[in-house]
């Protein structure tokens, strides 16, 4: 076998590929730290229908004559497939569709596996952090991470909740507010939405109204002490026992500690004094 033959092999093992696809060549790009990796299939071979999933429909066409993913890295190098994109005649639509490719989810611009490697980075950094790692737009990044929050949050079902809480936290350097409710069971964010005033607690109960839930079955609603969370929870929860968290509640008292002990040290100077060692 021809070093370059075993060389597109190796390629074509990495990529996982399966027939009718395989690796016809490759581009290394070395100013640019690039490589380039272009596939074809076999013009017998079947696809599945991108459209209703259907497996092994034939080939009719090539509606794109080149599509280009990203990929993960080979070695240091930026690496990209690039394949035509078929289309098959589909049993079961009884149309002639686009045909997916194993390597990626329709109308995405990267490979799944270089999506998998983002969804983990956005777990534990911000996304534009990841962007940097990945060497990648965030834009692109973010339309990746929307798609699969989506998909996710679509089959999301709501209709065991009963103890959730609600706190707020700043967006953008502390100039927008977010409120993200809890299922205190999941220990899971199941809602988040922008805001801290009362309608944040409708919108809650609209989002439980749309996942198979209802206002009803929360027993217990947890919270700071915001007049806005007290009033949201009485309006839109009114069979929900309302608590409020032992952080928001020490912290208020700790504030109350500080102030008194603030008063008696501009009342009894001595206070102010440092303490006298003995030893
Ligand atoms: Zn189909």
């Amino acid at each position: 076998m021809k070093t370059n033959e075993q060389d597109l092999e190796m390629y074509q093992a990495a990529l996982q590929l399966e027939y009718p696809w395989y690796v016809i060549r490759k581009e290394f790009d070395l100013n640019n730290g690039r490589l380039d990796i272009y596939l074809d299939f076999d013009r017998k071979g079947n696809f599945p229908c991108a459209t209703c999933g259907t497996k092994n429909q034939p080939f009719y066409d090539i509606v794109v004559k080149e599509r280009v993913w990203r990929h993960l890295d080979f070695w240091q190098y930026t690496s990209f497939l690039h394949a035509p994109l078929p289309r098959v005649r589909c049993e079961q639509c009884d149309k002639v569709k686009a045909a997916s490719v194993s390597w990626s989810r329709p109308g995405s611009g990267f490979t799944e596996l270089f999506e998998f490697r983002v969804l983990e980075l956005v777990k534990e950094m911000p996304v534009n952090a990841a962007a940097r790692i990945m060497r990648e737009h965030d834009t692109r990044l973010w339309r990746t991470l929307r798609f699969y929050v989506d998909k996710e949050l679509e089959k999301q079902d709501l209709s065991k909740v009963t103890k959730v809480a609600i706190d707020e936290t700043s967006s953008k350097r502390g100039h927008q507010y977010v409120s993200l409710v809890v299922d205190i069971q999941q220990r899971k964010v199941i809602f988040a939405t922008e805001g801290k005033d009362a309608s944040t607690l409708k919108r809650f109960k609209a989002e439980l109204e749309t996942k198979n839930g209802a206002a009803e079955q929360i027993e217990e609603f947890c919270s700071d002490l915001s007049p806005a969370f007290i009033q949201g929870v009485k309006t839109h929860f009114p069979n929900a026992n309302h608590t409020f968290d032992k952080f928001h509640i020490l912290k208020l008292i700790n504030e109350a500690v500080d102030e008194v002990r603030r008063q008696e040290q501009r009342e009894i100077p001595e206070l102010k004094k440092k303490p006298v060692c003995l030893a």
